[in-house]
């Protein structure tokens, strides 16, 4: 028996080395935009002092949901902990919203009329290695923006939504709350997610998930050859094709594939094979390509093996990649200054480095923004233990705190500035405005 050759890490250590060098030349993210004047000076104060106050309810959310890691769907316990404090607050909130049982919506209105924000917390965990991606920490970081905007409630012009959002990891939950209305009658949604380093922005890609199955027909591999079609064959065909596709491809593309059946016994010709495939790509039509270049590669391997296939897309609605709005970034980088950080732009941190969040469904539909806020070495990547472990530490207690005060002052300048609004919105509109997300892919 021998041993995996392990991988050399000369790439990632090029790539921390270029961060590293770009992080120290490039100036902090300060667009044009953080220059709308935002919230009076005296309510952005009051926020911070709300957020310290409630300092010992966010460490509890931290650490409870630590604790108790539920995957995706099965947030129980995770929504009646966030239901809990809120409800100790006075707020009245509902589990079991917009088609989810585990998702919470609970609701301010302000003593004035205007725009509706919403302020998203995610507290799904991952299989096995738990709050391996820091919901835990988002959990706090919404619940503490919404509990620091409550206490200026009556000063506030418009409304502002808190939405827990279960089963972010693989399942889009955020399209499937969307569908049933989640985000109807709201002008904007933010959210912040932990990460290694504090970056205003970062790509994130779309993602489709695609099931292949071939049919053949079953033969005794000996005595009958000629008389089977050979399902796996196809398969393997298929595995090869993508492989090849991969040059063609644009770089930041990605596919991810597994046979996960392929026959039973080797004197069989196996007359059924599945594969399962991610799909991810930097923009929806970009994602779209590269879906109808799949679907042909399976189809060609049917065609060369004499099998048939089946083409399932979306068995989990897909993510888009994120649209950011870099008028509310702005806001929200001005907002993690007054606490010490400085959120970096977007690339400096490697676009490889790069995975897919249903946010990025949200953003496609509504202006919104989705930064990353450093609890963690910057070689802690997502999804490992180490980022974990990271995720029940002092430091993700103060990207909490710094997490929930960036998403209340942010949200508090979106509703006290009419010209920030305008600038939201105009951008939003240059971008392309809405699109029909479930009818994109069609
Ligand atoms: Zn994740
Ligand atoms: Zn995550």
């Amino acid at each position: 028996m021998t041993e995996p050759a392990l991988p050399d890490p000369a790439y990632l250590q090029q790539i921390a080395a270029e961060t590293q060098l770009r992080a120290a030349t490039l100036a902090t993210a300060t667009p044009a935009q953080a220059l709308y004047t935002g919230a009076p000076e005296a309510l952005r104060a009051s926020i911070e002092r709300h957020v310290a106050a409630v300092s010992e309810d966010l460490d509890h959310i931290v650490h409870t949901l630590h604790a108790n890691p539920e995957t995706a769907y099965q947030e129980h316990h995770s929504a009646h902990v966030l239901g809990e404090v809120l409800a100790k607050h006075g707020i009245d909130v509902t589990t079991g919203v917009h088609g989810v049982d585990t998702a919470l919506r609970a609701e301010i209105v302000g003593g004035k009329p205007g725009k509706t924000i919403a302020i998203l917390s995610e507290y799904d965990a991952l299989p096995d290695i738990g709050h391996a991606c820091g919901h835990n920490v988002i959990a706090a970081t919404g619940v503490g923006a919404f509990l620091a905007l409550t206490s200026i409630k009556d000063q506030l012009k418009g409304r502002v939504v808190f939405l827990g959002t279960p089963a972010e990891e693989g399942h889009s939950g955020k399209e499937v709350m969307a569908q049933h209305g989640a985000f109807n009658c709201i002008d904007a949604a933010i959210m912040v997610h932990p990460y290694g380093y504090d970056l205003a922005d970062q790509v994130w890609l779309g993602r489709r998930l695609l099931t292949v199955t071939f049919t053949g027909i079953a033969a005794h591999a000996s005595a009958q050859p000629f008389m089977g079609r050979n399902a796996l064959d196809a398969a393997n065909l298929a595995y090869q094709g993508i492989g090849l596709l991969r040059q063609q491809l644009p770089p930041s593309d990605r596919v991810h594939t597994n046979i996960t059946e392929g026959g039973e016994s080797p004197n069989i010709i196996p007359s059924r094979a599945v594969m399962k495939l991610y799909a991810r790509s930097r923009h929806p039509e970009t994602l779209k390509d590269l879906s109808n270049r799949l679907a042909d590669v399976a189809r060609g391997a049917a065609l060369m093996t004499g099998t048939g296939v089946d083409l399932r897309w979306d068995e989990h609605p897909p993510s888009l990649p994120i649209r950011t709005n870099t008028a509310l970034t702005g806001r929200w980088v001005e907002s993690q200054q007054r606490r010490g950080r400085q959120p970096l732009p977007a690339g400096v941190v490697s676009d490889t480095l790069a995975a897919s969040t249903d946010f990025g469904n949200v953003s496609y539909r509504i202006p919104g923004i989705h930064p990353l806020i450093k609890i963690a070495g910057s070689e802690t990547a997502l999804h490992t233990k180490d980022f974990a472990a990271a995720a029940c530490t002092e430091a993700a207690e103060r990207g909490a705190y710094d997490g929930a005060a960036g998403l209340a002052l942010t949200a508090l300048d979106y509703l006290c500035d009419p010209e920030l609004q305008r600038a939201v919105h105009e951008e939003f509109e240059a971008q392309g405005g809405p699109i029909d997300v479930p009818a994109f892919f069609d």
